[in-house]
């Protein structure tokens, strides 16, 4: 994992110090002696993490920290402090600037490597959930950097696996006012408990008498469900070893016994921002996908849509002996209706076909914009009789009564023609399915338009 790392610090001397242990593990490292000169560099771009020295003259850590997270364009960099003293004032400071982690100096390898590692692991999450909802849509990611913050009031649903009853009870205790706690003190309850909750925050506990917490760390990172769910381990002094293999296994984070609750609390709070943050841009990725698949003029699935899926819905049918039947509508004289009453009158009329279109199938029919004013209905477990029918309905039900267009409430006649055809037992393709509907369109606009024509099958 390489990464490029910013060293702030005023020293020249403690700079160096980090910059030398990160080198020897690879990382790319940008130093800066001063507040300002650190905001240039991530304002540049390509910083995967900062570590943030508290006490500079002129601008301190905290302010540089503060206006870091709330610039849209440098939020997302994980920001560790470096505080001097283990002062718990620092630490509660460093929280409320935004602060992702943070270090105490003198600064302990074990502690530098891990939390590094960790959130460059977690930055490379996010950057690559950013690209790819910046590459296909470029609005949202600063309006969902935003509403991320408002967020954070919600008290976040936070699962402990622990089977020790003190330790759970000093747990309940520190999150009393932080999170919604929940418990399980068996291993495997504690698994699926985790798959069926949506939580946002996994505490495990290494002290099971007979039972490998990294198995469960490992079993919940190969779940679907639960893959971005944060996992903290919460281990033993000593244990170094077993938290680097959790780091491997893809934990997020650990706390050594004894558990310092601000410590806790703000490891807690960090874990849950950046799931929120992800979680959110994940979605915005699925609704980037959507659109993909969506018609934008009539809320229908669009073609690409119907050629991804169609083939899914040909197979399912042959192999289950269901029939499944196709139609295509194409309006009638669209042209002359844009002609007299505009583009814009005609989307009126797309619209409105659409919404009648979709009112008069069911619910597992697929109806999509085929493209300009054709329009294809897929409709499993239908055969032809019944696909002919519900063509004459949609026929009747759009030649029946008139179109509203415009602002002005202009009504004018349209028609459509539709084409059916249905599968054939034997050899058939979805190819051959859909040839044999544009054909009995062809027949109905030839044979005087406003009619179905279904192909017997
Ligand atoms: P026919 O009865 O033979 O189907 O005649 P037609 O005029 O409907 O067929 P033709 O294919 O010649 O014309 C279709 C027209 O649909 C041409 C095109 O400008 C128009 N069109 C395609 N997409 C859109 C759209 O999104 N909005 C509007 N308003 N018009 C569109
Ligand atoms: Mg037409
Ligand atoms: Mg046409």
């Amino acid at each position: 994992m390489t990464a490029r790392i910013l060293v702030v610090d005023d020293i020249p001397a403690n700079v160096r110090l980090l910059e030398v242990r990160l080198l020897a593990e690879y990382f790319e490292v940008l130093t800066a002696n001063n507040g300002p000169d650190a905001i240039e560099t991530c304002e540049n771009g390509k910083v995967d993490v900062v570590l943030l020295d508290v006490m500079m003259p002129g601008m301190d850590g905290f302010e540089v920290c503060k206006r870091l997270k709330s610039d849209p364009a440098t939020s997302h960099i994980p920001i560790v402090m470096v505080t001097a003293l283990d002062q718990v004032s620092d630490r509660v400071r460093g929280l409320e600037a935004g602060a992702d982690d943070f270090l105490t100096k003198p600064v302990n390898d074990l502690q530098l490597m891990t939390r590094v590692k960790s959130l460059v692991r977690l930055k490379s999450l996010t950057d690559e959930l950013r690209l790819r909802a910046s590459t296909t849509r470029n609005i949202g990611i600063e309006e969902l950097l935003s509403r991320d913050f408002a967020n954070e009031d919600v008290r976040p649903r936070v699962l402990l696996i622990d089977e020790r009853r003190s330790s759970v009870e000093r747990i309940q205790k520190m999150l009393r006012n932080i999170a919604d706690l929940d418990v399980a003190t068996e291993p495997n309850a504690g698994f699926f408990q985790a798959a069926e909750t949506p939580y946002e925050c996994v505490l495990i506990s290494t002290a099971f008498a007979d039972f490998d917490a990294l198995r469960l760390c490992s079993q919940l990172r190969s779940l679907d469900r639960t893959r971005f769910l944060p996992i903290m381990l919460l281990a033993d002094e000593g244990e170094e070893g077993r938290i680097l293999r959790g780091l491997e296994l893809g934990i997020n984070d650990y706390l050594i016994r004894p558990i310092d609750q601000h410590e806790l609390t703000a490891r807690l709070r960090t874990q849950v921002r950046r799931k929120r943050y992800n979680d959110q841009l994940r979605a915005s990725v699925a609704q980037t996908i959507e659109m993909a698949v969506i018609d934008g003029l009539t809320g229908l699935h669009n073609r690409r849509y119907l050629d991804s899926h169609l083939q899914t819905l040909f197979d399912r049918a042959v192999a289950r002996r269901r029939p499944l039947s196709v139609m295509i509508t194409d309006l009638d004289r669209f042209k002359s209706i844009n002609d007299t009453h505009g583009h814009d009158g005609g989307d009126d009329v797309l619209r409105e076909f659409a919404r009648r279109l979709r009112k008069n199938v069911r619910g597992i029919d697929l109806a999509c914009r085929f493209g300009g004013e054709e329009f294809v209905v897929v409709m499993p477990d239908t055969d032809g009789e019944v696909a002919e029918k519900v063509a004459e309905r949609i026929r009747a039900e759009i030649a029946q009564a008139p179109f509203a267009i415009g602002s002005d409430g202009k009504m004018i006649e349209v028609t459509v023609s539709v084409g059916v055809s249905s599968l054939l037992r034997g050899a058939d393709s979805v190819a051959a399915l859909m040839k044999r509907a544009d054909l009995a369109l062809y027949e109905a606009k030839s044979g005087g338009r406003n009619r179905v024509v279904a192909k017997a099958a």
